[in-house]
């Protein structure tokens, strides 16, 4: 298929904010992706108290699920107001600290420990701010991040994940050519050479 219509389409930050803003978040799953629950023992792999990162993970309730199964969750996300939101949502209590090695960024992390979220761009994290995962729920963020920055988000996810690790992705299949995106078509074909 043609992706030529998608790979120059970019989509800044203040969008997305604003969509936060707007309410236009008709990606976020109220119930949680069915996906995850189908495939949660290959993520799991039998083991338990895992650290498991969601990129770009918006109010995922997903994060709820499996924190509640003790793992621990962290999570990326520019807009506050969407981690703000997951929090209140569920009723969790949380605090709130700055992240000394990114300036601008915050750490919102449930009271409980178990759930922490950085508000900041996933490219402002490294392995040494969040350290290494051993699972990654990968829904709306490699389909969501602009497709002139998907090597270096992949590159930056294989840094970021031990050597056991197991990522789950979920991509869309559609006509690009009737859609502009996000989320964007990702073929399997480029997802084999960018994870290599
Ligand atoms: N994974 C979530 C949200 C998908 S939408 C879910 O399944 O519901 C993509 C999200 O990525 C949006 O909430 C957007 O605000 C956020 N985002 C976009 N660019 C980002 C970046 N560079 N760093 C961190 N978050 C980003």
């Amino acid at each position: 298929t043609d992706i030529g219509s998608q790979k120059d389409r970019v989509v800044s930050e203040e969008e997305w904010l604003q969509k936060w803003e707007l309410g236009n978040i008709g990606f976020h799953k109220e119930q949680g992706h069915p996906l995850l629950q189908k495939y949660l023992d290959v993520l799991l792999n039998g083991r338990s108290g895992l650290r498991i990162f969601f990129p770009l993970c918006g109010k995922a309730v997903e994060m709820k699920w499996l924190a509640d199964m003790g793992h621990s969750v962290v999570g990326v996300e520019i807009s506050e107001q969407a981690l703000k939101d997951f929090f209140a949502e569920h009723s969790l209590p949380y605090c709130e600290e700055p992240v000394p090695e990114i300036s601008g960024a915050k750490r919102l992390q449930s009271t409980s420990g178990s759930i922490s979220l950085y508000c900041c761009s996933i490219y402002d994290l490294s392995s040494s701010i969040v350290g290494k995962f051993d699972a990654v729920w990968d829904r709306g963020a490699l389909v969501a991040v602009n497709p002139r920055d998907r090597q270096r988000y992949v590159s930056l996810m294989m840094t970021l994940m031990e050597k056991n690790s197991s990522c789950l992705l979920v991509t869309v299949s559609y006509d690009p050519n009737k859609h502009k995106g996000p989320p964007f078509y990702v073929p399997e074909s480029e997802i084999k050479s960018l994870f290599g």
